[in-house]
């Protein structure tokens, strides 16, 4: 009678207990209150070193006014997929001010930057067709290629003549090369003008979902495919999320128009998903018209990423090279990394270990994120704890 759940019971405790032993388990936290630069967590204030919300627009005043107006207006949900009837004016609105935003011909507005990179990859290659990815791609680009069908072919990271290889080998249909632009657990920026140039060489297409750049980096935020001189003629798939810089949730591909009506039809978490909030939609308008505005954000953020650089250069912490406001220290062991990240929770600040597989093994690491929220003595004081912490060590 019940020998079916005991089954599902002793599988999951073991599974629990392996990764428990592999120091790979992982819990959500409950916080309180929740802001790019401060949290609070069982009611202790942390100076939040782990969001994504580069410019602090999540908690921005006018974004909340923006998704208050768009619900009473439209709605708190779409209530059905955007080709049924979940497509709205702020969708729409959304979308031409994105494309005119990035210089792209159109943009098509998703519910998440994971089910964009799903519905391009799968709407764009199958079976026979040929997937190239650098190694460090976002788990979202390595679950789209699998699901397409497509043969996915692997590159070390950021490695251009081990890419060209690999596009070497040939495909007996189309062949795909799949970059992340700023890479999410390291920080730094994919060789854009290298894959332009090689996708030119072998009639690859190209895709670089920039999901970290877009707001925050290149001429007036408009991400590094911008900053490396490039647009649609060498990089005919962009993707970007609405969830990081810009503070909301859902996410985007800019393209062709044909492009974009190729995923409309063919790209199934597209199709068979709910449609992004319009308040949420109208509150993404509100942040893209701030991005648009507003320098000074990035001005600031850029500047306590070289502060925070230059202070761990002087005191010997090794970061990677990155110029995002993703910084990681990498530590190898997940155990310590934990421990680290317990440690700088002491110290009052909140800082990810990030550990396999979310990042190649052997390499976990801290993945310390700065936002323009930020304030200098804020990073200063998390340079101290770091530098104590590996002393303590
Ligand atoms: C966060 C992220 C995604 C997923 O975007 P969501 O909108 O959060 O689903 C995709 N790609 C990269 C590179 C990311 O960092």
């Amino acid at each position: 009678m019940t020998g079916n759940s005991t089954g599902l019971a002793d599988w999951l405790a073991a599974a629990a207990r392996s990764r428990q032993q592999a120091g790979i388990a992982r819990a959500r936290r409950l916080l309180e209150q929740s802001g790019p630069a401060l949290v609070s967590l069982d009611g202790r204030p942390l100076v939040n070193f782990s969001s994504n919300d580069y410019l602090g627009l999540a908690s921005h005043p006018a974004l909340a006014e923006a998704m208050c107006r768009g619900a009473r207006a439209f709605g708190a949900g779409s209530g059905a997929s955007a080709l049924v009837t979940g497509y709205r004016e702020p969708h729409a609105r959304l979308e031409a001010e994105l494309a005119a935003f990035l210089g792209y011909e159109r943009v098509l507005l998703c519910a998440s930057g994971y089910h964009a990179n799903l519905a391009a990859l799968t709407a764009l290659a199958g079976r026979g067709d040929v997937i190239v990815q650098d190694r460090l791609c976002h788990a979202s680009l390595i679950d789209g290629a699998r699901l397409s069908g497509a043969e996915l072919r692997r590159y070390p990271h950021a490695d251009v003549p081990a890419l060209e290889q690999q596009l070497a080998r040939g495909s007996r249909g189309h062949t795909l090369i799949v970059s992340d632009g700023v890479f999410s657990m390291a920080g730094d920026v994919a060789p854009l003008a290298a894959l332009a140039e090689l996708s030119a060489r072998h009639g690859a297409w190209l895709l670089v979902d920039d999901a970290h750049g877009i707001g925050v980096s290149g001429p007036g935020g408009r991400g590094s495919v911008a900053a490396a001189g490039l647009g649609q003629a060498e990089v005919p798939v962009l993707i970007g999320t609405l969830g990081k810089a810009f503070g909301c949730n859902g996410a985007f591909i800019a393209g062709s128009a044909e492009l974009v009506e190729h995923i409309v039809n063919e790209g199934r978490t597209y199709l068979f998903t709910t449609a992004l909030s319009p308040a949420v939609a109208a509150a993404a308008r509100q942040a893209l018209a701030l991005i648009r505005a507003d320098d000074w954000r990035r001005e600031l953020l850029h500047e306590r990423i070289a502060f925070f650089r230059e202070g761990a250069a002087e005191r010997g912490l090794s970061l990677l090279h990155s110029e995002s406001p993703i910084q990681p220290l990498v530590v190898g062991d997940s155990e310590r990394a934990v421990t680290l990240s317990d440690q700088l929770l002491e110290h009052g600040m909140l800082v990810a270990a990030i550990r396999p597989p979310t990042v190649p093994a052997g390499s976990a690491r801290l993945r310390i994120t700065l936002s323009s929220e930020h304030e200098e003595a804020q990073v200063d004081a998390l340079l101290a704890a770091l530098s104590a912490c590996q002393e303590g060590a």
